[in-house]
């Protein structure tokens, strides 16, 4: 079975985010971009499915502009066999990212989609879901666990009210969630192997999609300062700050 794995290049989970000062967006320009964390452990997933004999080939996928290709370069390292890098400078959305993965699914016919729930720069978490439904395939979100028997998977999915399993029928989408797994790093013999292993670049236009945005970004602000909180000597204090100060009880 060959399984697909989308994976997004973002500002790393690590960077404080800045917003451009013109209120258009968040600055990108000089900071450390990394692997969305949520594909990190979808490509685990997947190679952890190759190494039981259930995934035959792993494919990342990355679009964007045409540093992407770290992304998927740090996919290869990690285990997957080669990459396709749909290359644009359109601000890409969920439902054009999904409408690309269905061509491209169209194209490879992997019996899986792993990808992330969301991806941490706009967290829209919407793009499993818009794609399962362009393909017509069933979906297991927030996967927690993943079993696979032959035609059939098996998706724990991580809810408000604790667990849900679900059945899904082959070809399918798997969104993960934090507990699937902890993904290993790359060593370096296997950074030095995925030099070698093959990107296939490609545009939009050659899957037949426009990609072109349906939402308008109006405004990108940062959260309000949170003022410094105080100590209160006593009960009575705390209710009536409560009651006349912050006029809340
Ligand atoms: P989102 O719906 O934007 O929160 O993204 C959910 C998932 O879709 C991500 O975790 C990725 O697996 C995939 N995805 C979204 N945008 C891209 C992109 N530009 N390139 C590759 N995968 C993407």
């Amino acid at each position: 079975m060959k399984i697909l794995v989308p994976v997004k290049r973002v500002v790393d989970y690590n960077v404080k985010i800045r917003v451009k000062s013109d209120g258009t967006g968040v600055e990108t320009s000089g900071v450390k971009m990394s692997m969305n964390p949520f594909d990190e452990i979808a490509v685990e997933e997947a190679v952890r499915l190759k190494e039981k004999g259930v995934a035959t080939e792993i494919v990342a996928v990355s679009m964007g502009l045409a540093n992407c290709a770290e992304t998927i370069r740090t996919a290869l390292a990690m285990g997957a066999d080669r990459g396709i890098l749909v290359e644009t400078d359109v601000e890409l959305q969920p439902l054009a990212v999904a409408k690309l993965l269905r061509a491209i699914a169209a194209n490879e016919k992997p019996g899986m989609i792993i990808m992330g729930k969301q991806a941490i720069d706009d967290d829209m978490n919407a793009t499993g879901q818009m794609l399962a439904a362009l393909l017509g395939w069933g979906q297991g979100t927030f996967a927690s666990k993943i079993t696979i028997e032959g035609d059939k998977a098996t998706v724990t999915r991580e809810v408000d009210g604790g667990l849900e399993t679900v059945a899904l029928t082959l070809p399918a989408i798997v969104t993960t969630d934090l507990r699937l797994n902890e993904p290993r790093y790359a060593s370096l013999p296997n950074i030095m192997k995925a030099r070698k292993k093959p990107i296939e670049t490609i545009k939009p236009a050659d899957l037949g999609v426009d990609p072109a945005p349906r939402l308008t970004t109006l405004k990108v602000a940062e959260p309000p300062k949170r003022v410094a909180g105080t100590k209160v000597a006593s009960v009575a204090e705390l209710v009536e700050k409560l009651k006349f100060e912050a006029k809340v009880i």
